[in-house]
């Protein structure tokens, strides 16, 4: 039995960031508290069975590598366009305002591997639908979604039909 440390009270609030109106979820001074940085490694991917853990940068990195490194598994980056630095497949999706690409690397996953996908917050949805996409086109099999942090109003969720869909506290 864990230590049950409430660590939602760990993120925090920023207005106005990083445009005026937007509200943003400030994950820093839960990554700095050990022991809910640890509960909440452990929450993304207890039970789920998994050969490899894809990061989405830049925050997903911090949290899909402990939970790489605790559950025996490969830590594969989906890295926005440009960073990569071998052959890759690449995915776009839009924004409010324009739209962005992310890429993986083509060699990243064996056949038929299964993959957890982390990442710290989900919106819209959109950073996850492309990165599906993205892990299923490598050869992969996406066996579940896990987020620190939904934002439920922005219905992102229901962008990734048929996955199971992890989100440790939902607001
Ligand atoms: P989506 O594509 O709209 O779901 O946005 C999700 C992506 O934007 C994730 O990679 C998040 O890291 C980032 N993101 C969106 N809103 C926030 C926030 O309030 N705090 C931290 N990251 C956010």
């Amino acid at each position: 039995v864990g230590v049950v440390t409430d660590w939602s009270a760990l993120i925090r609030d920023i207005p106005d960031y990083p445009k005026p109106g937007i509200l943003f979820k400030d994950i820093t001074p839960l990554l700095a508290d050990h022991a809910a940085f640890t509960q909440v490694v452990d929450e993304l991917a207890d039970g789920l069975v998994f050969d490899k853990v894809v990061g989405i940068e830049a925050r997903g990195f911090i949290l899909a590598a402990p939970v790489a490194y605790r559950s025996g598994a490969g830590f594969v980056p989906v890295r926005k366009a440009g960073k990569l630095p071998a052959a890759t497949l690449e995915a776009s999706y839009d924004l409010e305002y324009g739209s962005a690409t992310i890429e993986v690397h083509a060699d990243a996953f064996a056949p038929g591997e299964r993959v957890l996908i982390v990442d710290d917050v989900l919106a819209t949805g959109g950073t996850a639908e492309a990165t599906v996409e993205l892990v299923r086109r490598a050869g992969a099999e996406v066996t579940a979604v896990s987020f620190l942090m939904e934002l439920s109003f922005l219905s992102g969720r229901d962008r990734l039909p048929g996955l199971e869909v992890r989100a440790l506290l939902s607001v």
